[in-house]
């Protein structure tokens, strides 16, 4: 076992000591998250937004396997004579006005192609998509056509059936088919266009997922395509939900805060909304995996009398809009998470047992929308023989409505 040098107690202590051995640091710059390597090729990654100097970062190592990075490192790498030319809070500095990723580019020729690598992850989620729409959904369809945004730290890969595979350059920030620019850091999200005519889905590719410190016992690259599946499967939805979702914000005044998480982000702190929740989900869980359907009935009867009161305590004056807007977020995220974990589980997919998948997917169920939904749409999916074709039709059931039905 190698001897970790001193430098790395200094970086764990946050001082800052100028040592022959950061003569060596190297650094470049992801979005607003620096990475640097210190001389025993140990990485670090550092917020930049939030950290001023080294000497106030709280610099950590990076708890990810590197395999990726390393070559993405060894093409960016500053010449020799660059790195002792600049002392190292000098080099940090210049990367955070800007000019450090530059200076590193400046070094290697720019890349004009995808990487092989993440071409391949993009043909991989893009096959297992199709899968989940036709024989997970049974919704194939001629009408499905959306515009991919995918990049990397330096790159923009743009398609709808396939994605091109050569590289648009981007400045740190990617611009979307709605207009709107984003940065590029760790996202995946699927939105309409075009008067709401056109949908597109944008995500980072999994080096920046890697860089930004995402881990999942699923394994990245296994976890991004569920995420995929995931915000595909809104795709097909938003034709239905998002009229329904203006219709509640032109009754109510709801604010510009309308999202999947906007129960959460009002009740989270109300430990009798919080114990509700936590029954409920517990229930309906309980339900999916009952060992009879009296007794999954049953469950399912219980938490959505749970679900009813609860709603009837708490959605009332302020709140009122949620009546609709918790159903149709539930209704919204749990077909998604469904369909994410009947990919993770199908044989064609990765072939997970229940358990595994379960875990991998719920995340420790800190999305309560997410959360419940997939536990309600487990319910539904094993009393309500019907649901897809009719959820995923020109007037659909919400997960409410569905669950209802699975209690008769
Ligand atoms: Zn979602």
């Amino acid at each position: 076992m190698t001897r970790r040098p001193a430098s790395h107690q200094l970086l764990r202590s946050r001082r800052w000591q100028p040592a022959a051995c950061w003569l060596d640091l190297l650094a470049w710059k992801v979005g607003t998250i620096l990475i640097v390597e210190d001389c025993s090729a140990t990485r670090y990654s550092l917020n930049t937004l939030t950290a001023l100097s080294v000497a106030d970062a709280e610099m950590t190592p990076m708890p990810i396997s590197f395999a990726n990075l390393a070559r993405r490192f060894d093409r960016r790498r500053l010449a020799p004579g660059a790195r002792r030319g600049l002392n190292p809070p000098l080099l940090l500095l210049l990367l955070m006005i800007g000019t450090g990723s530059t200076l590193a580019q400046a070094q290697s020729p720019a890349r004009t192609r995808i990487r092989p690598e993440d071409a391949a992850w993009i043909d991989g989620v893009l096959q297992a998509w199709a899968l989940s729409q036709q024989e997970i959904l049974n919704i194939a369809s001629k009408d499905d056509r959306v515009e991919f945004v995918f990049f990397d730290s330096e790159c923009v890969y743009r398609g709808t059936s396939s994605v091109a595979p050569h590289c648009e350059r981007h400045a740190d920030t990617v611009r979307m088919p709605d207009g709107k620019n984003i940065p590029a850091q760790v996202t995946s999200f699927a939105a309409p266009f075009d008067d709401n005519k056109r949908v597109f889905m944008a995500m980072a590719l999994p080096e920046i997922w890697r860089q930004g410190g995402v881990q999942s016992e699923l394994g990245l690259e296994t976890l991004m395509s569920a995420v995929f599946i995931h915000e595909m499967a809104h795709t097909r939805q938003f034709r239905m939900f998002l009229p329904m979702i203006e219709r509640v914000a032109s009754r109510f005044d709801v604010g510009d805060k309308i999202n999947d998480d906007i129960v959460q982000e009002r009740f989270s702190d109300d430990a009798r909304f919080v114990a509700s929740i936590d029954r409920e989900r517990d229930l309906l869980f309980a339900s999916a995996s009952s060992s009879n359907t009296a007794e999954a009935r049953n469950r399912a009867r219980q938490a959505l009398a749970m679900i009813n009161d609860r709603r009837a305590r708490f959605y009332i004056g302020e709140h009122e809009a949620l009546r609709e807007l918790e159903d149709i977020f539930i209704t919204l995220e749990g077909v998604a998470q469904w369909t994410s974990l009947q990919w993770l589980m199908h044989p064609r997919g990765v072939r997970l047992d229940r358990q595994a998948a379960l875990a991998g997917l719920r995340r420790d169920g800190r999305k309560w929308s997410q959360d419940e939904g997939l536990a309600m749409f487990l319910v539904i999916d094993r009393l309500v023989p019907d649901w897809k074709e009719r959820v995923f039709g020109d007037h659909p059931p919400t997960a409410l409505q569905l669950l209802a039905e699975a209690t008769r």
